[in-house]
């Protein structure tokens, strides 16, 4: 494990309200974030918006404002869902800020003086949501967008191009020597196939059909073309180029620093081939991994506003709590993986992991613990083979929950967890407390108790990144200190003798699942 970490969410493009979809990828960079903080990882989280482009200059026209008012309202849109979200980022980037404007212009005289960058006429066929030029081959014989499969048109301007084929081996030597560069794997066979080994254009960066853009220094007409604005944002954030450029040496340069992008697949290519591009034209080092993860549908369809199919975050946190809809999105399908939301399965995760499992678990030894030993939590003595065998596979489920982790696979490394779970609560069927307390077996009993505390607490540990306002509430109902909510303290076995648990209301109700499906589905719109 590298000792800082810099993980970074797409930006997005403020076109349209944020819903559960685009939290998504922003909530599982925080789980990622958070696990490596709590690690000890030096960590930097960055997501931000992409606010610039021909699609923004006419939706600002259409509601008749400026195309800045347009973003600033979107944009504190977005910070406000990861506010209720619980989003941990250490900043939030814009593309329309000054710190990031005058730096993409540096880059873009830097390409031109080191002949990366040439002016051109383009010819092609553009699709306009997307902001795209498109091949013959690409559009096909119907002429709809590879992207959106919305129909294109013929346009040509006069236009900067990079140079595709000045780096193309280098990229090729990347993909080479970092087989885990693009993950899932999957990934980066579809890259090849579909672009890498077609032949690449020559990338197009300036456009001079509209003006909300980034203007090019050197030639006024022109603005930056989405791409080479938008990608730089990951450097520009960390000030490089700039007066203070601390940050930028703290993570990027740092050989210790692992460099992680999550994007979605959509723009997957641009961060695979492109951006690994820029980076070299720049002389600066390359990402270690690009981590395409799925899409979320809404009852197997795309979510989007014209559907009238999109689940805002806002409204369900408000009913379940921010860790019901975090859980959700880490836990219910694998990262990498095309997902679904329905209110059924939603409810139904719910309940199976959170209120049975886990808070049955919770509430269970809390009430025992009370009930026999007056809520103070016993020693462990003499333990036997059950409490043996549920040490082995703690240490098992941690030292699998840490390399799965960091391998980016956050819902499996939960996985781990739920099954420790699971094994806690068949070992209350098994040893059958209210028998031992009837049998006058204290010590026996007090084992199971302290096993099962452990368990509990371990477990709250492991969980913390993603149930962010739960776990600080099942540490204050077992009294943990802060000392014992350290992370390294994770290998103890049952340190927790003599904490005084308190009996607090059910952490994790369980769900009515005919009532809440219903209470959700009026609420998607
Ligand atoms: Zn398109």
């Amino acid at each position: 494990m590298k000792k800082k970490f810099y993980i970074t969410t797409p930006i997005y493009y403020p076109s349209a309200e944020a819903h559960i979809g685009h939290a998504y990828c922003t909530t599982m960079c925080d789980i990622l974030a958070r696990y490596k903080r709590m690690r000890g990882v030096e960590t930097y989280f960055l997501t931000g918006t992409d606010e610039h482009g021909q699609k923004i200059q006419t939706k600002a026209a259409e509601k008749g404002v400026t195309p800045q008012e347009y973003v600033d309202e979107i944009a504190a849109k977005f910070q406000d869902l990861w506010k209720a979200m619980r989003i941990s980022n250490d900043d939030f980037i814009r593309t329309t800020q000054e710190r990031h404007v005058r730096v993409v212009q540096d880059i873009f005289t830097h390409f031109l003086k080191n002949d990366d960058i040439y002016l051109g006429k383009y010819e092609g066929w553009y699709c306009t949501p997307c902001e795209s030029f498109w091949t013959e081959t690409q559009v096909g014989e119907e002429h709809l967008c590879p992207d959106c499969h919305r129909p294109v048109h013929r346009d040509s301007e006069e236009a900067y191009f990079f140079k595709m084929q000045k780096y193309l081996p280098d990229l090729m030597k990347l993909m080479d020597e970092n087989p885990k560069f693009i993950l899932p794997i999957s990934r980066k066979n579809e890259m090849m196939n579909t672009f890498i080994n077609k032949g690449l254009d020559d990338l197009c960066v300036s456009r001079t059909s509209f003006d909300w853009g980034i203007q090019i220094r050197e030639n006024p007409k022109h603005v930056i073309y989405v791409w080479l604005d938008a990608l730089t944002n990951y450097i520009t954030a960390l000030g490089y180029d700039s007066k203070d450029d601390s940050l930028f040496k703290k993570f990027w340069e740092d050989p210790d620093c692992e460099i992680v992008h999550i994007v979605g697949a959509d723009i997957s290519r641009f961060h695979v081939i492109y951006w690994p591009m820029f980076l070299k034209g720049l002389g600066l080092r390359m990402p270690d991994r690009v981590f395409v993860h799925g899409l979320l549908d809404l009852n197997g369809e795309k979510m989007s506003k014209s559907r009238g199919n999109v689940v805002s975050p806002i409204p369900l946190i408000e009913r379940y709590g921010v860790d019901p809809v975090r859980w959700f999105l880490a836990k219910e399908f694998s990262f990498g993986t095309n997902g679904r939301f329905s209110s059924e399965l939603f409810a139904e995760r719910t309940n199976t992991d959170l209120a049975n499992n886990y808070g049955n678990l919770i509430s269970r030894t809390v009430s025992m613990i009370s009930k026999y030993f007056e809520g103070v939590v016993p020693e462990l003595k003499n333990p036997g083979e059950k409490e043996e065998n549920i040490r082995v596979l703690t240490e098992k489920t941690i030292s699998q929950y840490e390399a799965l982790m960091d391998d980016l696979k956050p819902t499996e490394a939960l996985e781990c967890v739920m099954e420790l779970l699971n094994v806690a609560n068949k070992y209350i069927e098994e040893t059958q407390p209210w028998v031992l307390a009837k049998e006058g077996k204290t010590e026996e009993l007090g084992n199971v108790m302290a096993v099962l505390t452990n368990t509990i607490l371990v477990s709250t540990k492991l969980l913390s990144p993603v149930l962010v306002e739960s776990a600080p509430k099942v540490y204050s109902s077992f009294g943990v200190p802060e000392e014992l909510q350290k992370y390294e303290t994770i290998h103890q076995f049952c340190p927790y003798a003599k904490l005084k648990v308190e009996k607090g209301a059910a952490l994790f109700p369980r769900l009515d699942v005919k009532v809440e499906t219903e209470y959700i589905d009026s609420i998607s719109k």
